[in-house]
């Protein structure tokens, strides 16, 4: 009897992790049953593509990956603007904010995280402060763009940095405030920063490094201005805020899924609780090549991880082993991240240094090590030998001699 069941599975958060996971559940199970829920209203978009819509680059339409129409065509049940409020672990349960209890056989967590807001004074109640996450904030912001004149944007991380260039090139006259003493401080060295400093500075954003944003100045119901921690005053109508993400752990609350920032799991995406697994940047998973747990927020590591818990879930046993790289243009350059390229980790080494490349542009490449091992590396101007390093990260190669370490500047 139990062999005409078909396995159930319910999976959390329809982002790239999520949508994977689904897809390769049904190739690998023609008569499985799948439930994919997110709070948001759209089928699976690019988030790596929100920058260019940002922009003008890109439309809404080129956003968007997935349709209603290929769900229905996979069977998979989507259920949008649906919020997760409890899982009960022990039955198998899962309960949503619309009072639907989902049976699973195996479930995944694939939630991400939501953006930090700005908590201070004349914060709240003011309109058009933005974080950049969603597609529905990305319309926000530019529509609020298209009125204004003037913004301000804080973070010392990416989607700061994404926001004062798309408002930048959308016309408006961007302050970046950095709270570091330069952008990416737990990745970039100072030679680092300081060439990222000067492309920022071509393209006419000014940046103020040391500060945030003390006070919020309203007018109407909207920004005026942002007074600094160092007491400058700067006009802005419009605020992004890039301070980071709060990875979406709470959905477990009571089922004893251990967390920390992430969900804890193994290298085979399993959490310590039977039949609940975790997928994509709210994972804290085991790094087999680092040798311990780390979270990783990048589209190519959350879509491995969408297709190897697909295996897991569906009673396999297979390894995350990838070394994830994140490649996102910056302002007319590209900067690379390969494997774990880690400043802050005391128990890894580097080596630096900045040429140029072949169209005369700065070009930095930095290579991170452990006990010797290549584990990480981040390219700033030509991306070419980005393959090869992640290839030796991967094969766990070892570099003793400097000269060794050296050559890996020359890489292809
Ligand atoms: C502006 C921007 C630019 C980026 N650029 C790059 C880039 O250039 N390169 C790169 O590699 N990465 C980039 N990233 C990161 C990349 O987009 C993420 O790593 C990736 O999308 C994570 O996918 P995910 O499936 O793990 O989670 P997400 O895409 O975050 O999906 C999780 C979904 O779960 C939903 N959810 C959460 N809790 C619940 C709940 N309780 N009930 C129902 N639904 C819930 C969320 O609302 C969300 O829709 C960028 C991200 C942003 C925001």
């Amino acid at each position: 009897m139990a062999t005409n069941i078909s396995r159930r599975y319910v999976i959390i958060g329809n982002g790239i992790a999520g949508t994977t996971c689904a897809q390769m559940l049904r190739k690998n199970d023609v008569a499985c049953e799948i439930d994919l829920i997110t709070n948001e209203p759209y089928p699976l978009y690019n988030r790596v593509s929100l920058p260019r819509f940002l922009q003008g680059v890109l439309t809404e339409e080129k956003v968007m990956i997935r349709n209603r129409a290929w769900h229905e065509q996979q069977r998979i049940n989507l259920l949008t603007e649906t919020l997760v409020a409890r899982i009960d672990a022990e039955d198998h349960v899962v309960h949503t904010d619309k009072g639907q209890a989902l049976r699973y056989d195996a479930l995944l967590v694939a939630t991400g995280g939501w953006a930090n807001p700005l908590r201070v004074p004349g914060a709240a109640g003011t309109k058009h402060i933005y974080n950049f996450v969603t597609l529905d904030d990305t319309k926000e912001i530019i529509a609020r763009a298209n009125e204004s004149k003037s913004a301000v944007a804080v973070g010392g991380s990416f989607i700061a940095y994404e926001m004062a260039e798309g408002l930048n090139v959308r016309g408006l006259h961007v302050t970046w405030l950095i709270r570091g003493p330069r952008w990416l401080r737990y990745n970039l060295d100072e030679e680092g920063g300081s060439l990222v400093d000067g492309i920022a500075r071509k393209h006419n954003v000014d940046i103020i490094y040391g500060e945030e944003i003390r006070e919020v100045i309203p007018a109407n119901g909207v920004p005026a201005s942002v007074v600094t921690t160092g007491g400058r005053q700067i006009a802005a109508d419009m605020i992004g805020v890039g301070l980071g993400l709060t990875l979406n752990t709470q959905v477990l609350a009571g089922t004893g899924v251990e967390t920390r920032s992430g969900i804890i799991t193994d290298e085979y995406l399993a959490t310590n609780i039977p039949d609940i697994f975790s997928a994509g940047d709210v994972a804290e998973f085991y790094d087999p090549i680092l040798g311990r747990h780390h979270t990783m927020g990048t589209w190519d590591n959350a879509a491995a991880h969408g297709r190897v818990v697909a295996q897991n879930m569906a009673g396999g046993h297979e390894p995350y082993v990838d070394v994830p790289t994140y490649t996102s243009p910056l302002f007319n350059t590209t900067i690379a991240f390969i494997g774990s390229p880690e400043a802050n980790n005391p128990d890894l080494t580097s080596i630096a240094r900045t040429t140029t490349d072949d169209k005369g542009n700065p070009a930095y490449r930095k290579f991170f090590f452990k006990d010797d091992q290549i584990v990480g590396a981040i390219f700033i101007g030509g991306t070419k030998g980005r393959k090869t390093t992640g290839k030796l990260i991967k094969a766990n190669t070892r570099y003793v001699a400097p000269a060794e370490k050296e050559a890996l500047f020359t890489v292809e």
